[in-house]
């Protein structure tokens, strides 16, 4: 099988930990600065940081309206799920309500229920987002008190936490699978 290209938006936060998951995944991944370097990337992962200084990074380099023209599969966490938003680059049908689970719990581990008989999923959460709303085609792949913390909109993939932390690549994994759906239909 052709090793896909994956680019990590790079102008801030975790992007290094994720292309160390790709890389140990097998796939190719692009450190993404500059708008053409989103050519012939077959799918893209914005990371998490902080999104007020990746919103900012973006617009400065024109990579907030490069992304939007972007078709192929993206993968948002955290701040980058919060990036991915109705009010942000509004590229996925949902609103997220940042640093969601407040000051006390601001950061925390839980084993996610992502259901199909699967073992339950460790997740790190970091001064994280939840899923406020989400549109009609949006799936819930996860929830924790009731708040969805993984979905999926067709080629869009959003996690409020942070699978780059853990050892754990099936999150990854999932994305690198919707690519792949992508770029069969392509072919
Ligand atoms: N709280 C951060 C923000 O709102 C997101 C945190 C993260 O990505 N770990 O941008």
């Amino acid at each position: 099988m052709e090793q896909l290209r994956i680019g990590v938006l790079a102008v801030q936060g975790n992007f290094r930990e994720h292309a160390a998951v790709l890389r140990r995944l097998g796939a190719e991944a692009i450190e993404v600065r500059l708008p053409e370097q989103l050519e012939g990337l077959d799918g893209l992962i914005v990371p998490g940081g902080e999104s007020t200084a990746m919103t900012r990074l973006m617009h400065l380099y024109g990579l907030d309206e490069a992304l939007q023209r972007f078709e192929q599969p993206i993968f948002g966490t955290c701040a980058g799920m919060i990036l991915l938003d109705r009010d942000h680059l509004a590229i996925a049908d949902i609103s997220t309500k940042r640093n969601a689970f407040g000051r006390q719990v601001a950061s925390f581990e839980t084993d996610l229920d992502i259901g199909h008989g699967e073992e339950p999923l460790r997740a790190v959460f970091i001064r994280a987002p939840w899923i406020e709303d989400a549109g009609e085609g949006v799936e819930v792949l996860a929830e924790v008190d009731g708040h969805p913390v993984l979905a999926r909109e067709g080629r869009i993939l959003v996690a409020a936490f942070h699978p780059e932390l853990t050892d754990d690549t099936r999150i990854h994994e999932l994305f690198l699978n919707q690519v792949r759906e992508a770029t069969s239909v392509r072919a």
